[in-house]
């Protein structure tokens, strides 16, 4: 297939006007101009975008799909009794059918805004059917809690239990799934789809997670070679529970009867301590760092997930970007979880990186368009390990590709496509997704997926959290 539009946005190299993409079983042949693309492959069926950019899919480095019927929900509380509702809500409201419901819902809206890839920690493991009904490639974490030491030993078993359980179904999708998928896709493509999906693990965080099941939970990724992802230095009330065991998670820790001494450390001291940080783990957030932090992200290889709408929604406070460039970290954009954003759309992840306040100190550069761009794509790439095969518009990468429509009045006129995308598109202007050659999204339509159907659903879940609330549970 021959994709070409008014720009060509490969990432990796400068835009292109009235370029093209050569894709076939799934690969990028080559990205150049429109004439040259069509001499070379003549018999190759062909989508024309008139007024749309085609970049690489975009990489959202940090997700939650169960949690997308929370959206709205949380409003207005801090963050301690924000992750207590959230908690209540998962466990005491919600069943595993609603859950799907929302995982469903989560990738729809992903697909639809031009995420292509996602990396996401999930509980009941809602977000691998829901990924895999869509199309969409993803890193899914199986995320482990348990902040007593005693009972390390049994959560890592039942997390090792659950791990296997989702690595079957994997192998047994499309023939069993827990998610209907009608219509468009083709019985070859949806046996594809295995393929772009990895599992992996997530100790959730270190107010969750006790140090001897870090340890453990480390030691089997390490073993089973399972990527690891793991939310870190995000909140002050985690700072002053490493470093003098102060703050409402601490007085919550004695409530619970929860064994715990204060290392003196930071967050990321204090899992560095702990021997887990290596190649391949992503922490997520990493906004309050002491100086000394940025050097162990840096020598321990570690990929940071940046999120920087959900940490001001939160009002958790702001990445220092400029550090995180000078110490070559590497990062992604992470929309989190849309009970704290409350949309995902990585453009305006983009523009909210491009306007952190760490580029107002004296003598910073500033993030340019390029490189904000770079970070929503082939960054995101690099920082989950992936970016051998996508996050830029290059010759053997994967057909991961999306259209974006540049004609809107909020985009015109445009003088540069890269600066266009960065500081004026919107998820809303996505009109096209394809994953490895397959197209997802077109013609305002998911592929496979009834969508009213899901609007009722989704009716039927926001009733009962409603009715939860007056209930005053
Ligand atoms: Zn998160």
């Amino acid at each position: 297939m021959i994709l070409s539009g008014r720009w060509v946005v490969p990432v990796s190299s400068p835009p292109l006007e009235n370029g093209a993409i050569a894709v076939e079983r799934g690969e990028i042949l080559e990205a150049g101009l429109l004439e040259t693309v069509r001499k070379r492959y003549p018999r190759h069926e062909s989508k024309h975008f008139p007024n749309a950019a085609l970049m690489p899919g975009l990489v959202n480095v940090h997700s939650h799909l169960e949690l997308t019927v929370l959206r709205g929900y949380l409003e207005g509380l801090d963050f301690w009794n924000w992750i207590r509702s959230l908690t209540r809500a998962k466990y005491e409201v919600l069943n595993e059918d609603d859950i799907l419901v929302s995982a469903l819902l989560g990738a729809i809206e992903a697909v639809r805004a031009g995420v292509t890839t996602l990396a996401d920690p999930m509980d009941i493991g809602a977000s691998l059917d829901a990924v895999l009904a869509i199309g969409l490639r993803g890193i899914l974490y199986q995320e482990v809690f348990s902040p007593k030491p005693g009972e390390a030993e049994q959560a890592l078993h039942s997390l090792q239990a659950k791990i296997s359980v989702l690595e079957a179904r994997l192998g047994r999708w499309p023939r069993e799934a827990r998610l209907q998928i009608q219509g468009c896709a083709s019985t070859e493509n949806l046996s594809q789809r295995r393929q772009r999906v990895m599992l992996g693990v997530s100790p959730h965080a270190l107010f969750t997670v006790s140090a001897p099941l870090f340890q453990k939970t480390a030691a089997f990724a390490a073993d089973q070679n399972y990527p690891v992802c793991i939310h870190a230095a995000e909140s002050q009330a985690e700072t002053q529970l490493t470093k003098d065991g102060s703050g409402p998670m601490m007085e919550s820790f004695r409530q619970r009867g929860i064994a715990w001494n204060p290392p003196g450390l930071s967050p990321v001291a204090y899992l560095h301590s702990l021997g887990i940080l290596r190649q391949r783990t992503l922490l997520v957030h990493c906004i309050r760092l002491e100086p000394a932090d940025y050097a162990i992200l840096h020598s321990q290889g570690v990929s940071v997930a940046h999120c920087p709408k959900s940490n001001a929604r939160l009002r958790h406070g702001f990445m220092d970007l400029r550090r995180m460039r000078e110490h070559h970290i590497s990062l992604g954009l992470g929309s989190d979880s849309v009970a704290s954003n409350n949309t995902m759309d990585l453009f305006e992840e983009m523009r909210f990186a491009a306007s952190n306040p760490s580029w107002l100190s004296a003598g910073a550069e500033g993030l340019s368009a390029q490189e904000a761009l770079r970070l929503a794509t082939l960054g995101g790439a690099e920082a989950l390990g992936l970016s051998q095969h996508i996050g830029s518009l290059e010759a053997g990468k994967q057909g991961d590709v999306i259209a974006v429509d540049l004609s809107m009045p909020h985009c015109l006129p445009v003088f540069s496509p890269v600066d266009a995308l960065v500081h004026s598109a919107r998820a809303s202007d996505v009109q096209f997704s394809m994953v490895a050659g397959e197209v997802l999204f077109e013609n305002g339509r998911t592929c496979g997926i009834l969508e009213p159907a899901l609007q009722d659903s989704v009716q039927r879940v926001r009733d009962k959290l409603l009715n939860a609330r007056s209930a005053d549970y």
